[in-house]
């Protein structure tokens, strides 16, 4: 080691962190992490270390990791596990962006887990004794495969073993694999995430999640493929993990601006802002307005509270589309998980291994692998499954919990954990037959469980039956759409067009930006806690009351009316008082919701 580096790295470790290592020091090895933030990396003695960083960052810690071992402290102690971690990274970089040229570089990125195994000791040292002249040989394992001694060391023996292995002499280190994608706000329309895995060793172990938003600092590496005939010469990116920062989950990575806010507030106060937010989320769908007010109304969403004896009671409502094939259900899910801040699009089908909560599974090795479904991923947002009614039937219990609670339990021979789901879950589903068939009653053609169905504040059901008014509306809609598509390729190739087809493109595209809807949800999801007044009580219990009664009389009914039903009556309402900014809900807010309710049952419950 450059002696010169040292002394500054002590230098700089003395001037900015003294306080803290003594902490480190006087509560060791409970407490065996230094936090170090790389602005005061950059600013100690303008700037000269960081170049020596850059060049070599492992180096780097490791002399850093020296240096704060030299230190004279007052206590007696040696820190010889202590680990410098650094934090603030300026300067980070999308799982999609990471390149050969950052290989042994240290960099910063921002992820999702979806995968997180259970923590495993790894040997970092074996020891081995001779057993013709019984000396002992230290080896240093530094990649995945466990070396074994060829020969004996000592000169005078020299013999090919056998060998003892000493296990009790050997050195641990604990580790965890973990696999981060991007997070669904940055997927931006983008399918599938990529990936990256995270090799967590040491005092990081053991406090991570899947479903955890995280950035880690770290050195990026490679492992080979190993193809079945042995090595290849291609390789996979691996984030040796110098640190973690635990993100807190909240809107707050997207800015609203003072200017945001005015606009906003103007938008509260319009009179006709409904009729534009239903205009605005899916300008190219024609018609389903109820739908889509119900929809206005889940991405803003109610407010979750925690009732006296600590039960969360959820804010998010969940809504149902049930129907006839190509009227335009997946075409809306797929507009909603783009408004959403945080949004995921799923199917029932399950095409990946999560399934859509969570599972947990065997790796070669032998170890626990905990993986996050699309319900984990998109906690604090919008999770959209499409096909619900082709789930499989794990998927469907876990479903009970997922809804209700929030929550995805795994408890499972190792693992035993619960990880947060608390998204709004926007489902599509098919009738028994593929279609509704209308010589059999609507009710007996829904395909779910009942105690699943209870758990959508809203059930819509979307029948595709010819009406000659209607479908000349949506013809006309789906041609003068594609018409105007076409425009936008004739812009680019800044051929001439008629003003005509400019005409028809602006009554296709929405009247609030996708932008500034998205902030106005951020806003108010943050800002507006909105609360239900008595008077306003009164009416949803009154309409609350009214539908026990009414449906009570029919036996089989697959979507009974319980309490849960008032609650998603609470949820939508405040939802309602929300996108007008109002502190207090008011009658109109209680009305809409009745509205949407009767809207919604009137097709369910009617024979
Ligand atoms: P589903 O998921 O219900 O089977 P899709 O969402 O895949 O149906 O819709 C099929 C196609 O029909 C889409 O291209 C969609 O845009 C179009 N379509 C269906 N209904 C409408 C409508 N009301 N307005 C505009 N387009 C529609
Ligand atoms: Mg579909």
């Amino acid at each position: 080691m450059n002696n010169d580096t040292t002394n500054e790295l002590v230098a700089f470790l003395k001037l900015y962190y003294w306080d803290d290592i003594l902490e480190l020091a006087n509560n060791y090895p409970d407490k065996d992490n230094l936090i170090v933030d790389y602005s005061n990396i950059e600013t100690y003695n303008s700037g000269n270390l960081v170049p020596i960083f850059k060049e070599s960052p492992a180096t780097f810690l490791e002399d850093f990791n020296e240096a704060l071992r030299t230190i004279d402290l007052p206590v007696d102690v040696d820190l010889k596990s202590a680990t410098i971690r650094i934090h603030n990274f300026p300067g980070r970089i999308p799982i999609s962006d990471i390149r050969s040229e950052h290989i042994n570089k240290f960099i910063a990125v921002e992820g999702i887990i979806s995968q997180i195994t259970s923590v495993k000791p790894k040997t970092t040292m074996t020891v081995h004794q001779c057993m013709r002249c019984e000396c002992e040989m230290e080896i240093f394992q530094t990649g995945t495969k466990l070396i074994v001694p060829q020969f004996c060391d000592n000169e005078t023996c020299g013999k090919k073993g056998p060998f003892k292995d000493l296990v009790e002499k050997y050195e641990f280190v604990n580790t965890q694999d973990v696999l981060i994608q991007d997070p669904p706000e940055s997927l931006k329309g983008k399918t599938n995430p990529d990936n990256l895995k995270i090799n967590v060793e040491g005092n990081l172990v053991g406090k991570l999640n899947a479903g955890d938003r995280v950035i880690f600092n770290g050195i990026i590496s490679i492992l080979p493929i190993i193809g079945r005939d042995g090595k290849s010469t291609y390789f996979e990116f691996v984030l040796n993990a110098n640190s973690f920062e635990k993100l807190v989950d909240d809107y707050e990575e997207i800015e609203i601006t003072e200017e945001d806010i005015q606009l906003i507030t103007e938008c509260s106060k319009d009179p006709k802002i409904f009729t534009k937010l239903i205009q605005s989320i899916a300008p190219a769908i024609k018609g389903h307005d109820e739908i889509k007010e119900a929809l206005v109304l889940q991405l803003f969403g109610g407010t979750s509270k925690i009732l006296n004896d600590n039960t969360r009671i959820r804010g998010e409502s969940h809504i149902m589309l049930i129907g006839d094939p190509g009227v335009a259900k997946s075409q809306l899910l797929r507009k909603m998980i783009e408004f959403a801040p945080r949004g995921i699009l799923a199917s029932g089908k399950g095409s990946s291994i999560a399934g859509l909560t969570a599972t947990a599974t065997k790796d070669e090795s032998g170890r626990w692998t905990l993986q996050a479904g699309a319900l984990v991923l998109a906690d604090g947002g919008i999770a959209a499954i499409d096909e619900m009614d082709k789930m499989s039937k794990e998927d469907q219990s876990a479903f009970h919990e997922a809804m209700e609670q929030q929550t995805v339990t795994i408890t499972k021979a190792g693992i035993n954990t619960t990880l947060r789901s608390r998204c709004a879950i926007l489902g599509a589903a098919n009738p028994k037959y593929g279609r509704f068939d209308k010589f059999e009653a609507i009710m007996s053609q829904l395909t779910l469980p009942p105690a699943l169905m209870s758990r959508f504040d809203l059930i819509f059901l979307m029948l595709d039956i010819p009406n000659e008014k209607k479908d000349s509306e949506i013809s006309m809609h789906i041609l003068q759409s594609h018409q105007a598509g076409i425009d936008r390729k004739i812009i680019e190739s800044k051929m001439p067009f008629s003003g005509e087809i400019d005409e028809i493109r602006r009554t296709a595209s929405p009247e609030i930006s996708p932008e500034l809807i998205k902030k106005y949800v951020a806003y108010c999801r943050k800002c507006v806690i909105p609360r239900i007044p008595d008077d306003v009580i009164r009416i949803l219990q009154n309409f609350y009351l009214d539908m026990r009664r009414s449906t009570s009389n029919s036996q089989d009914n697959p979507v009974p009316v319980t309490a849960r039903q008032l609650e998603g009556l609470i949820r939508l309402t405040e939802a309602s008082a929300r996108i007008r900014l109002r502190q207090f809900a008011e009658e109109d807010d209680a009305k809409r919701t009745i509205r949407l309710t009767l809207a919604s049952m009137d097709q369910v419950y009617k024979d």
